[in-house]
């Protein structure tokens, strides 16, 4: 069983780690389920991930309200993270992004679809929120519960969801998990990117392939987790 604390420094890793490694900038943000109580979760302040510290994390209720009385301030966006665990018990962590490769597949036709192993959790292809389906004009960002509800159903039962005009988020049943497709998520965008341009007709991974590796996937994800924090984790 992961103690609260234990729970806290990955979250506090997963953060360093995707600002490390380009994925996260001034903007986004992680996330992890409570491991004492299924009904509330962890996140920080509104700080850039790279500046997050264990006493920055703000424990949240999943209608995304700040317990304890912490009148710090949270995330505009946290109703994503209080939705979606909200709708999926499986999911442990939580990883929304702004990174650049992505957000070009979320404005185009073109879906993101897993170019090789390490994003075979994009399975058929990643699903695209479009906010102005029941929301008009916004500013794009998830401001709300209801947004939130409409991001999650729109996730579904994936692990992974791109933003029109925004972003994307992943989803993991642990931090290391949400924090590997987070960014595999961006590095299949770039190849992706690659591969069309060459003009060619492209293969993707078939869905038993992409499912078949993302299995493998969760034996082995301990070996990028343990390098990305070796790199990037505080040391103290
Ligand atoms: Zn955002």
């Amino acid at each position: 069983m992961s103690t609260l604390s234990t729970v806290v420094d990955d979250l506090v890793a997963g953060n360093r780690i995707l600002a490390g490694l380009d994925v996260l900038d001034g903007f986004g943000h992680v996330s992890v389920r409570h491991p004492d109580s299924a009904t509330f979760f962890l996140l920080s302040r509104s700080l850039a991930p790279e500046l997050v510290t264990r006493d920055d994390i703000i424990t949240f209720d999943l209608e995304s309200k700040a317990q304890d009385g912490d009148t710090r301030t949270p995330y505009l966006e946290r109703f994503i993270h209080g939705e979606i665990y909200a709708r999926r018990p499986d999911v442990q962590s939580i990883v929304h992004s702004h990174a650049a490769t992505v957000v070009p597949f979320a404005a185009s036709s073109v879906r993101l679809r897993p170019i090789y192993h390490m994003s075979g959790f994009l399975g058929a292809g990643a699903p695209v929120f479009e906010i102005r389906e029941k929301f008009g004009m916004t500013d794009m960002l998830i401001r709300n519960q209801e947004q939130g509800a409409a991001l999650a159903e729109k996730l579904g039962d994936r692990s992974a969801v791109l933003m029109r005009g925004h972003g994307y988020c992943t989803v993991g049943s642990s931090i290391p998990e949400a924090v590997f497709r987070a960014y595999y998520a961006q590095v299949n965008a770039e190849l992706q990117h690659r591969a069309i341009t060459l003009g060619g007709d492209v293969t993707y991974l078939e869905d038993e392939e992409a499912r078949l590796y993302d299995e493998t996937n969760r034996g082995v994800l301990g070996r990028p987790w343990g390098l990305w924090k070796a790199k990037f984790a505080p040391k103290d």
